[in-house]
């Protein structure tokens, strides 16, 4: 098993936490972001990658406001606006239905519409920070896995550690790698950590609630100041718009 990938899994295990595969992600994220904004921007095999490419609708946000790189994300928009004009105008043109209804019968102009629209969502979707972050994570599920079979210290990380729900379902699809028995085990830990985390949620947030009457407005907050944001991120694992600053009282 790749050394590379087993000391930043050990790390997100051991640092403090909600999910350390979020917390591989963000940091995957952070890298795949420096790098496409830097010095590789001007390198002729990075621009074949995202003159095809271009980057989906939050990575074109996190590179916008991000402060270094102008001149490179200008210089690989023109590019990939080039690469994309060439392919989508030539498909809209392709699908205009012809002037006669008898030339063309009207499903042929409706698959055609449907596939030039089909082709842009594709184009616009893809994203090189998307992929290389799907391609690490996949790396550091396929380490944990193999961790939790070979490693009893990681093992016990594992039973310590709660991951949020996205995550969780991602550690259920690899468990399937495992052999009946391992697979056993290995569930049944996740189980015991997502009951856990329910469990500190669920009250958390409902005491959360209880603040607003005033009969308890002097009681103190608990850990329930910020259950709004940890539930969404427990949730949906997304931390963007979940981080504790939008906390109103
Ligand atoms: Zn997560
Ligand atoms: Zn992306």
């Amino acid at each position: 098993m790749e050394k590379i990938y087993m000391i930043p899994v050990n790390d997100a295990y051991d640092s403090d936490c909600e999910c350390p595969l979020c917390t591989l992600r963000d940091n995957a994220e952070k890298n795949y972001l420096d790098y496409y904004l830097g010095p590789s921007l001007m390198e002729p095999d990075t621009r074949k990658i995202t003159n095809r490419t271009g980057f989906c609708p939050v990575h074109m946000g996190m590179l916008n406001n991000s402060e270094a790189g102008r001149l490179g994300l200008g210089l690989m928009l023109h590019t990939h606006l080039k690469d994309m004009d060439a392919e989508v105008t030539g498909k809209i043109a392709e699908s205009i239905p012809a002037a006669s209804s008898g030339f063309l019968k009207g499903k042929d102009y409706k698959a055609k519409l449907n596939q030039a629209a089909d082709m842009i969502d594709e184009r616009v979707k893809r994203c090189p920070i998307c992929e290389n972050i799907n391609d690490a994570m996949g790396h550091y599920i396929d380490v944990i896995i193999w961790m939790f079979k070979h490693d009893d210290a990681f093992r016990n990380k594992l039973e310590n550690k709660t991951c949020c729900l996205p995550h969780t379902a991602a550690l259920l699809r690899a468990a399937t790698d495992l052999s009946q028995s391992d697979a056993r085990e290995f569930v049944n830990i996740l189980l015991s950590n997502s009951k856990q985390t329910f469990k500190i949620l669920e009250d958390d947030v409902e005491w959360f609630t209880l603040k607003f009457d005033y009969r308890n407005k002097d009681k103190p907050w608990g850990n329930s100041k910020n259950a709004i944001q940890r539930s969404m991120r427990f949730l949906s694992s997304d931390r963007r718009d979940f981080d504790e600053q939008r906390t109103k009282q």
